[in-house]
């Protein structure tokens, strides 16, 4: 079988990344410890800078938005 090479997308805008390991690990809390994930989303050079961005913050504002659990809303 043959492979076919992975085309990684930016996980905000789904652009081809130029530099497959390009992205920014971030770190969710529910609350101070209580860690809910650690997500590694690929970012194109755009999204990598505004990610850089909120690195130095260190803290930006999350707001879950939807849940789903697939059997309800
Ligand atoms: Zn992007």
């Amino acid at each position: 079988m043959a492979q076919r090479p992975v085309i990684v997308e930016c996980a905000v805008c789904r652009q081809p990344l130029e530099h497959a390991e390009a992205g920014a690990e971030v770190r969710l809390y529910l609350g101070p410890g209580d860690k809910l994930a650690e997500l590694w989303l690929p970012l194109c050079v755009h999204h990598a800078e505004r990610f850089r961005e909120a690195y130095l913050r260190e803290t930006v504002e999350c707001r879950v938005a939807r849940v789903s659990d697939g059997h309800s809303r």
